[in-house]
């Protein structure tokens, strides 16, 4: 799996939609200061479902929405297209691209779209659980992460262990399964006390 193509619109700098197609090998992104270099793995994060603004260095959906200029206005939404190569079938889908979209708009909702049919924050969360490239992955180290891997407690070092030895999924899948298993307890608690009343 690797990523082939990357479409960004009206994301922080990129008003017009600005379209990457990666190949396989090393690609680098070079550019002035201030140039929207980050803003390209920023757009990564956000598409993959990134929650925290922080991460995106904003400290509001909204602001991640291209804000205008003198000349021109402000955009109301935001759009990524994300495609990678699926010809290995890393990811569990019987496709050969996969292509993940997220849209945000200023109210601050946001869609995602997994090969064009809308779905869940989660269903994009638990297809890329394991391979590194999620949310919560490692698949993109920021300026100072390594430092922060360093000196983080070793309950959060193992989380990143554990993705990249593919274990979390079980993890996920355990923690699901007892929250059904409490709520089902709970449900049948509460069809004795209804028996009771009735009897
Ligand atoms: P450096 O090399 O200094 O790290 P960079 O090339 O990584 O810079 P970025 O941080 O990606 O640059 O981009 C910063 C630019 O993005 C700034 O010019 C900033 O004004 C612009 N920008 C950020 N958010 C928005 C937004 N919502 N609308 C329009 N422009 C934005």
């Amino acid at each position: 799996m690797f990523l082939k193509r990357l479409e960004i619109i009206g994301f922080k700098s990129f008003a017009d939609k600005v379209v990457l197609n990666f190949e396989k090998g090393i690609t680098a992104i070079v550019g002035p200061n201030g140039s929207g270099k980050s803003n390209i793995s920023d757009a990564v994060r956000l598409v993959l479902g990134e929650q925290s603004i922080k991460s995106l260095r904003g400290n509001k959906l909204e602001d991640v929405i291209f804000v205008g200029t003198d000349k021109r206005k402000p955009l109301s939404f935001a759009e990524v297209n994300l495609t990678l190569d699926n010809s290995d079938h890393t990811l569990p889908l019987d496709f050969t691209e996969v292509v993940i979209t997220r849209k945000i708009f200023r109210s601050g909702e946001s869609e995602f779209y997994i090969n064009k049919t809308q779905c869940r924050l989660k269903d994009v969360y638990e297809l890329f659980m394991d391979t590194g490239i999620g949310r919560d992955g490692y698949s993109i180290i920021g300026q100072g992460k390594i430092d922060e891997i360093l000196v983080s407690r070793p309950e959060d070092r193992r989380q990143i262990f554990e993705e990249a030895s593919g274990i979390s999924k079980y993890k996920y899948k355990k923690e699901e399964a007892l929250k059904k298993l409490i709520a089902t307890n709970e449900n049948i608690n509460r069809i004795n006390d209804i028996l009771c009343e009735i009897q």
